[in-house]
């Protein structure tokens, strides 16, 4: 069995699998397809701030021209009766947007936590958001989930092919090559990195995204983001201590 049932992740539990994510760490997420809208459609854009989206962010990410995904996610634990995601997002589309359309609506939670501490059991493998393997600093998910679901339909028919041993032994592999690939050591660096973010105060957060303009758009991914942040803003190692060690 292979659970790919997304953020809710109920099967790994029905297979008494730990799933719950904390609090403070699933992020509750709205977000709007929006036409008639002025932007720059080569750009994707990002808010932050305690009065945008706290502990989250509102992005802006285009699909043309004047169409774009507007949406939000902050903390689960900064939510409440009238500070809930959409009130921050429909606060920031009437001061930012506000002859734009709005043409659809989409709700839904990101687990910005650290992965499930095993992903195989005896018959069963947990893959995408299921095993909690969203991004921990942008939300994002949709590569890690295709990535590990093909490696587990890999693993899974291999293990069948190899005479039907589909014990948590044998599905290790799945586990192990994930975590040992790029994108399981970009899951554990990120996380550690987001707690550090996530308490910085927006003057620090300004002073860090002064920062950006000096990046070379033609080479960014999320590490060389962090190698060149901590490079402007060498203060940041104060906080990030082991950081140093997960860049290199
Ligand atoms: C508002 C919002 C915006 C996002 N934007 C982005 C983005 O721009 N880029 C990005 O990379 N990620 C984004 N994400 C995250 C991304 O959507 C997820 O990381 C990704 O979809 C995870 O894929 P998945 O296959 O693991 O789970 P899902 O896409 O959630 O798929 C799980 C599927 O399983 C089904 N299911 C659940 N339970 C059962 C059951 N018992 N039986 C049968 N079927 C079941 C569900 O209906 C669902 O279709 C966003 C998330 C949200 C909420």
């Amino acid at each position: 069995m292979i659970a790919a049932d997304g953020v809710e992740s109920k099967f790994a539990r029905w297979c008494g699998i730990d799933t719950t994510v904390p609090m403070a760490e699933i992020e509750t997420c709205v977000q709007y397809l929006m036409t008639d809208i002025d932007i720059d459609s080569g750009l994707n854009a990002f808010y932050l701030g305690r009065d945008v989206a706290p502990e989250g962010y509102v992005w802006i990410f285009s699909k043309g021209e004047k169409t774009a995904n507007v949406g939000i996610g902050i903390s689960g634990k900064m939510c409440k009766d009238g500070k809930r995601p959409k009130d921050y997002l429909d606060a920031f589309i009437a001061e930012h947007l506000p002859n734009g359309k709005i043409i659809e609506l989409m709700a839904g939670g990101v687990s910005a936590c650290k992965p499930l501490e095993c992903t195989v059991a005896d018959g069963l493998i947990i893959v995408g958001d299921a095993a909690r393997l969203s991004d921990p600093i942008t939300g994002g998910g949709i590569i890690n989930a295709m990535y590990t679901g093909k490696l587990a339909g890999e693993v899974a028919a291999e293990s069948i092919a190899a005479g039907g041993d589909c014990s948590k032994k044998a599905l290790m592999r799945y586990d192990t090559e994930w975590r040992c690939s790029k994108m399981g050591k970009g899951l554990k660096r990120n996380y550690q990195v987001k707690e550090i973010f996530i308490k910085l105060k927006d003057e620090k957060l300004n002073s860090i995204v002064k920062s950006v303009n000096k990046l070379d758009m033609e080479i960014f991914d999320t590490k060389y983001l962090i190698r060149e942040l901590v490079k402007y803003n060498p203060w940041l190692l104060k906080d990030i201590g082991t950081l140093r060690r997960l860049l290199d």
